[in-house]
């Protein structure tokens, strides 16, 4: 029997999300690999404060703190819009960019504000997405992702789906917003899908590696 087909158990990957959109993302994505992916809310466990200063030390201590609460791998991710004139603003603070419990129309509102009389050059702005996955809580090697989607900030909303700042996030080679795409077209195109797939590669050439080395007998 060739390497490639050896049996390799399923194990248990904890998604460090209390979103199920993001796990049903992920869970579909990863399909084909040996893992049962769970979200952190099935054990109970609450997120960690996001107190890093990137997108990926929040990812990171997301990652270790859900793999430290299940005591097996898992999976992080943290996201944000940066605008350029407003000097990465909102960042890592886009969630609450209008303040701590801030709905997303708030936060529109509040970067509408800071943008008002600017032309469509200095409204060039991206989301940005890190992923993290850890083996346990001290893995020194963790895999690193990340996806960065290009757009301008408009005045007008348009369209319905998505989320957050997506009915302002213009893409001019499309002609549309964020929110006008469909979610297919929206995982193809998007940082998060960008930066799930690129993990999925790291990931698919770490467990290939992990099956195809040969046993080490004393
Ligand atoms: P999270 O990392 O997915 O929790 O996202 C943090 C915040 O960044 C969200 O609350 C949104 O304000 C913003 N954000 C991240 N990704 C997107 C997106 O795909 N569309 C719209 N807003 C996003």
């Amino acid at each position: 029997m060739p390497p490639s087909s050896v049996f390799v158990p399923r194990r248990p990957l904890i998604v460090a999300t209390g979103n199920p959109g993001k796990l049903q993302e992920l869970r579909a994505l990863l399909a084909d690999l040996p893992f049962d992916l769970h979200g952190l809310g099935e054990l109970g466990a609450v997120s960690p404060e996001e107190t890093g200063a990137s997108f990926l030390e929040n990812a990171l201590l997301k990652a270790r703190h859900a793999a430290a609460a299940a005591g097996v791998a898992a999976i992080a991710d943290d996201s944000g819009l940066e605008v350029d004139a407003l000097g990465g603003a909102p960042g890592i603070f886009s969630a609450r960019y209008a303040g701590a419990g801030a709905d997303d129309a708030a936060n529109n509102a509040k970067l509408l504000d800071a943008l008002a009389g600017m032309c469509s050059e200095q409204r060039r702005a991206r989301y940005r997405c890190a992923l993290v996955f850890v083996f346990e809580p001290s893995d020194t090697a963790p895999l690193i992702a990340e996806g960065v989607w290009e757009g301008t900030i408009v005045d007008t909303p348009r369209g319905s789906g998505g989320f957050g700042y997506d009915p302002y996030f213009w893409l001019p080679d499309l002609g549309v917003t964020a929110a006008q795409l469909n979610l297919s077209d929206k995982n193809r195109l998007s940082h998060r899908g960008i930066a799930m797939r690129a993990l999925r590669d790291q990931l698919v050439a770490r467990e290939r590696l992990a099956r195809d080395a040969p046993t080490v007998r004393p």
